[in-house]
């Protein structure tokens, strides 16, 4: 059968179904705003999921969905590359995490339609599985030293092998770290955070975590783009002795030239690649040296195509895959996840998110971490459904800013990365 819209499409597809609807659905069960695709199609009750969640500017993703739905409607969801190609080079100026997640929702959407459609998993269309399951790691934090390794030793216990952990600072106050106020009287701004404090901190946290914490421990860390290339390999030296699993975020994406002379200064392993938004500049990491765990926000660079291929090229050149999973992603962004980590040879370890039940009522399916290790849903595509009448019930609060607007400054009064 030919298409016959104003678009057409130079081949026939092999049946009838053609894509009806492009519709976007907004839910903050957690209270972190999630932007969810949902396309639809002529045949009855066939549709798809993706993830597009952008969750500190989710108004302009919707939007950007909306300006996408006539180029898609009539066409067959079975070609999800020129259907994802075409969203993106329509625009003429592309990438950036707006268009790519809106795209990412789509490609998600469409993988998961195929899936129902082959009766399959995500995963068995990517090949099928290397691995029973991803090793996980979970985020352990605390408002001190003591304290992030007493919760790290908590999460331990619980099951888990591998922990992220982060000590509060004065004047930090960022995600996962508590800060203390009015560390620097008579500064332009008191509530300031030290760079050379937490050089000297750090180090002391993980030698307080490797003699308290059992042997054999995952141990991770995050930077938060907040050094110099000159003090990333300082603070990557001085954790040598500690032997991290990685250190994230050494440097921001205005710096990630510098980032193959921090790696070559250090043994620690790097891991970057979230605030990545666009396919090519992830795989400018990987090619240029950059990094040794890959660690894109599937979502940002358009989904789980581009990231197939960021997968393959990982495992061809000796990277590993570390792929960014926050509460900002929804259960389906996650559940694309564990489908790359569980086909792709170059699977390090997957970043662990532990949902609420609230999640799993808006979301039936969604995956559940059992000992710190993640296994995909069996069910056809993600074999996850969003319950839209659930999902009304938590709607988005307008302004994401006092979650997230940056609020770390330097004693001087410089703003630094949140
Ligand atoms: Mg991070």
């Amino acid at each position: 059968m030919s298409d016959d819209r104003s678009f057409p499409v130079p081949w026939p597809s092999r049946d009838s179904v053609r894509i009806t609807a492009v519709r976007c659905i907004v839910t903050a069960p957690e209270g972190i705003p999630l932007v969810v695709v949902c396309i639809d199609t002529t045949d009855d009750g066939l549709h798809g999921l993706g993830c597009a969640t952008f969750t500190q500017r989710w108004q302009a993703v919707v939007a950007y969905i909306e300006a996408l739905e006539p180029l898609l409607v009539g066409r067959s969801p079975a070609d999800i590359e020129d259907l994802t190609r075409l969203a993106k080079l329509s625009s003429y100026w592309r990438e950036g995490p707006v268009g790519n997640n809106a795209i990412s929702g789509i490609d998600l959407a469409l993988w998961d339609i195929a899936g129902k459609r082959a009766g399959m998993p995500v995963h068995e269309l990517l090949g099928g599985r290397v691995r029973g399951a991803a090793d996980a790691y979970i985020h352990a934090s605390g408002p001190s030293i003591g304290a992030a390794v007493d919760h790290a030793g908590e999460l331990l216990e619980a099951g888990w092998r591998n922990v992220r952990i982060q000590a509060g600072q004065k004047g930090l106050g960022a995600y996962g770290a508590p800060g203390t106020a009015g560390a620097h009287p008579g500064a332009p701004y008191p509530d300031g955070w030290s760079v050379e404090e937490y050089l000297r901190q750090t180090p002391e946290l993980f030698d307080r975590a490797r003699s308290e914490l059992p042997v054999g421990t995952g141990l991770l860390h995050d930077v938060h783009s907040r050094l110099t290339p000159k003090q990333a390999v300082l603070l990557a030296r001085r954790l040598e002795p500690f032997d991290l699993f990685f250190l994230e975020d050494v440097l921001a994406p205005e710096d990630w030239e510098r980032l193959p002379e921090v790696r070559a200064a250090s043994p620690v392993p790097i891991a970057v690649g979230e605030l990545a938004t666009s396919v090519q500049a992830a795989a400018r990491l990987v090619l240029t040296g950059a990094v040794d765990y890959l660690r894109c926000h599937i979502s940002a660079i358009g989904g789980l195509t581009p990231g197939r291929k960021l997968a393959a090229l990982a495992e061809f050149t000796g990277v590993r895959t570390a792929w960014h999973a926050p509460g900002d992603t929804s259960p389906v962004g996650a559940a694309a996840n564990i489908a790359l980590d569980v086909t792709s040879p170059a699977f390090g370890i997957q970043e662990g998110y532990v949902f609420s039940e609230v999640v799993h009522e808006v979301f039936p399916g969604t995956l559940r971490i059992v000992d710190g290790w993640i296994r995909p849903n069996d069910s056809p595509g993600w074999g996850i459904e969003l319950d839209e009448r659930a999902a009304a019930a938590y709607p988005p609060g307008h302004s994401a800013h006092d979650v997230w607007a940056s609020r770390v400054r330097s004693p001087d009064g410089t703003l630094r990365a949140p």
